[in-house]
């Protein structure tokens, strides 16, 4: 059984033998495959000691010295992909497909990143006075930290880090304890592709390692993606200890259909984005609202699709969808079958009794369910369920729809079905949520915009990667500069103005 341990300084941690550690599971079969070591704050600080360490030498570094160390990650990654999507499938249970399209992903942002000497320039305005310039520059913070979620176990962190340490910052990764694996190969790739040691670093563990973290006085900021409730407590104490932090938090993602969109492009894209990667993406499609009349036809038609829907394990590369990563969360999704029929809604498919082709009975198996008549009262509807379950809510219309959409708490992402150019771009205007797709429905940005979304998704206000994400890592300074020249003005006690 292996043992997953920390990245502490460039190399795996040797010291003080673990007090405690999780289990990681293979959720396909739900057998432990192995464990992994918790960090108390002891370990905690010994890796902010080695980023410390690290800092001041990699800030010094030129920043086409570390793109270049970037550029040599970016063709490791590559190379590599295949095994860490195998790393990621083992622990997480996404199939292979899935896994592959998360790493292509953060690798977007890894290249983004290669264009540090670019993102990193100032801006320069000769002349503000007579024989005075002004320029303005972007540093790094230091040491700064992130916290991820089990559901995109590389490529979150890719969001977070290449970006970070381009920009001359060190890094010091908490991954989630459920699948840690991933990013501990990252680390030994971006060793081979030669960044110094310390300058990146993964402690593992869970809320006593990122208390350790989010209240160390030398980490200067917080990078943390989880569920709204841990987001919204990280971004407090976070806060309250003095560092930058961006928070992004959980979702509840609407795909509105209005009656003249094709309905087949919409049941097809309902049934990819809700079920895709078993409902676990913090951009998948929770709650369709069907615009009347199109929620009978549409109900129909993405019936259909879910049937016809293959649900087993990622070693066999015909599942389109796998099990969920734990037995406590499977049985938690499933729950809200149950409560979402006694409120009143109609169980248009039922996961629980989907197929499930060649997974072992103990796997953390639910198939794909879809709830109909859904009403907002509902705790199906209020509540992130993260699983497989699409719930489906009938709106009278285009503004009852909206309606529903901006009432609800999370902001992340949202998407509009219309061929109404008229209406989406109403929509967009209107809708009170930071990522929107029209026709598409998971709009993850590229990693030269940026992500993130509003309300109840995100505490702080500086999305992730794009031009946000380099500002959220580096700190600005403003320079005025006057080289003597004879004609200056002798001392003047006035506050400086421009003449
Ligand atoms: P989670 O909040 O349980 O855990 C996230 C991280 O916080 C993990 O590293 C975990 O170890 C740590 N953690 C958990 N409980 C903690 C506590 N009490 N105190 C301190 N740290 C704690 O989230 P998860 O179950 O790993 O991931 C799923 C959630 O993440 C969903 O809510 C999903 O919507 C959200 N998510 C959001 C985005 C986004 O971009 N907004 C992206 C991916 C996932």
């Amino acid at each position: 059984m292996k043992n997953v341990t920390h990245w502490i300084g460039g190399k795996p941690w040797t010291g003080r033998e673990a007090s405690q550690r999780g289990d990681i599971y293979n959720p396909a079969t739900g057998q432990v495959t192995g464990k992994v070591d918790f960090a108390t704050a002891a370990e905690v600080d010994a890796a902010v000691r080695a980023a410390a360490a690290a800092f001041p030498g990699w800030r010094e570094t030129s920043l086409v010295k570390r793109a270049a160390v970037l550029f040599a990650f970016r063709d490791l990654i590559v190379r590599h992909a295949g095994e860490l999507a195998a790393l990621i499938s083992a622990e997480h249970g996404k199939v292979g497909s899935d896994a592959a399209g998360e790493v292509a992903r953060g690798l977007e942002v890894v290249e983004f990143a290669c264009g540090a000497p670019h993102l990193l320039k100032g801006s320069f305005s000769e002349n503000v006075s007579a024989g005075v310039d002004a320029y303005s520059i972007r540093q790094p913070l230091g040491v700064v930290a992130g916290i991820t979620p089990f559901n995109f176990p590389a490529m979150v962190p890719m969001w977070m880090f290449p970006i970070a340490i381009a920009a001359g910052n060190t890094f010091v990764l908490k991954p989630s304890e459920k699948d840690p694996s991933a990013s501990v190969r990252v680390a030994e790739l971006l060793a081979e592709a030669g960044l110094p040691d310390g300058v990146f670093n993964v402690v593992h563990g869970a809320r006593e390692t990122v208390g350790a973290l989010l209240t160390h006085p030398d980490v200067r900021a917080i990078s943390f993606v989880g569920s709204t409730q841990v987001a919204r407590g990280v971004w407090q104490t976070a806060t309250a200890a003095g560092k930058r932090v961006q928070a992004l938090g959980g979702a509840k993602n609407h795909m509105v259909v209005l009656p003249d969109a094709d309905l087949d492009l919409a049941a097809d894209a309902a049934v990819s984005a809700g079920f895709g990667s078993a409902g676990e993406r913090c951009m998948a499609i929770s709650v369709l609202v069907a615009v009347d009349p199109a929620g009978d036809e549409l109900v129909g038609r993405i019936g259909e699709r879910v049937a016809k829907l293959r649900v087993g394990p990622c070693d066999d590369e015909r599942s389109q969808m796998g099990p969920l990563v734990t037995r406590e969360h499977r049985d938690k999704v499933a729950g809200y079958l149950e409560s979402g029929v006694a409120d009143g809604a109609v169980l248009a498919a039922d996961g629980r009794s989907h197929p499930i082709i060649g997974g072992t009975p103990d796997g953390f198996w639910l198939g794909p369910s879809v709830l109909d008549q859904v009403r907002p009262q509902m705790s199906c509807y209020s509540d992130e369920i993260f699983g497989p379950v699409l719930c489906v809510v009938r709106a009278r219309s285009y503004a009852d729809a909206l309606q529903i959409v901006n009432a609800n708490p999370y902001g992340n992402g949202t998407a509009i079905f219309t061929n109404d150019g008229g209406a989406a771009r109403r929509f967009t205007h209107e809708v009170e949520v930071g990522m929107v797709g029209i026709n598409v429905p998971i709009p993850v940005p590229m990693a030269f915009y940026s992500f993130g979304g509003w309300k109840a998704s995100l505490f702080g206000d500086t999305h992730m990667h794009g031009t946000e994400g380099v500002r959220f890592y580096t700190k600005g300074k403003a320079v005025t500069s006057r080289w003597l020249d004879p004609s200056h003005g002798g001392v003047n006690l006035g506050f400086p103005v421009n003449r």
